[in-house]
């Protein structure tokens, strides 16, 4: 079996013995693999600082079985202002779980690969606060892995921005605060119940909503590039994480430490 060389992100590891580490990696081409680092515990492997969680390098893997096993690597980036703070290494590992939720296995995650690294960057260099890092990173993420909100405009009248609206955090719709008045009314009552036990919902501003807009629709390396007044920051972070947790039916081990210490 020839080796072949792919550039990967270790997004997370398993111990193996006393010097084996299962990693799972996330690449361009091949999405989501489990590679197996031979020694790579050991203070003399040489691949010890490529096979660290976070890391990014270049690795030349041979398949056998299963799994694919490392005969050489070069280090890429290794964001060393993540691992010697608390809160970002926290944050950085739920945003690593999330990545490993989301991709795939033997398919193209060149978008996830640009926006996991673009996120791990801006958050080893804390280039925006790090509230605002995770919300746009939940949304972000989410919306590229088939979970798109339509925040085009109100489903009900069509308000392209409204004052207030709401966000159906089940269908990723949006609607309007003089529709959501009119709850009662039949065209809008399946937004709001489901079998009788009200849907969640979360409140949006006008800001927020274009703030949304613009963290969906910006290019990977712009998503962190836009302003809201900080008063209206708990809302962003409100919505965008119910959103995520949400569409993908379950919490993060890692997120409620990294809340648990801010
Ligand atoms: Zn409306």
């Amino acid at each position: 079996m020839t080796d072949f060389k792919v550039n990967a992100l270790i997004i997370k590891e398993s111990e193996s013995g006393e010097y084996d580490k299962v990693l799972t990696v996330l690449t361009e081409k091949f999405g989501k693999l489990f590679v197996v680092g031979k020694g790579v515990k050991s203070v003399r492997s040489r691949h010890m600082a490529t096979t660290q969680l976070f890391s990014y390098a270049s690795f030349n893997l041979r398949k056998k079985g299963n799994y694919y096993y490392i005969t050489d690597s070069d280090l890429i980036e290794g964001y060393y202002g993540i691992r010697n703070d608390m809160l970002r290494l926290s944050l950085a590992s739920f945003v690593c779980d999330v990545a490993c939720e989301v991709a795939k296995e033997g398919v193209e995650e060149r978008d996830l690969l640009k926006l996991t690294l673009n996120t791990l960057y801006a958050i080893s260099k804390e280039l925006r606060p790090l509230e605002i890092i995770r919300s746009a990173f939940e949304l972000r993420v989410a919306s590229d892995s088939g979970f798109m909100p339509d925040l085009t405009a109100c489903r009900v009248c069509g308000d392209e921005l409204p004052d207030m609206s709401c966000l159906d955090i089940m269908d990723g719709t949006i609607i309007c605060d003089k529709c959501r008045k009119n709850a009662f009314s039949a065209i809008v009552k399946d937004a709001f119940y489901e079998t009788g036990t009200p849907r969640p919902i979360s409140i949006i501003s006008s800001s927020v909503l274009a703030t949304m807009k613009y963290i969906i629709s910006a290019r990977s390396e712009r998503f962190l590039a836009f302003s809201l007044d900080e008063k209206e920051h708990q809302m962003l972070f409100d919505v965008c994480e119910k959103y995520l947790l949400n569409q993908l039916e379950r919490g993060f081990y890692s997120l409620d430490f990294y809340k648990s210490l801010t």
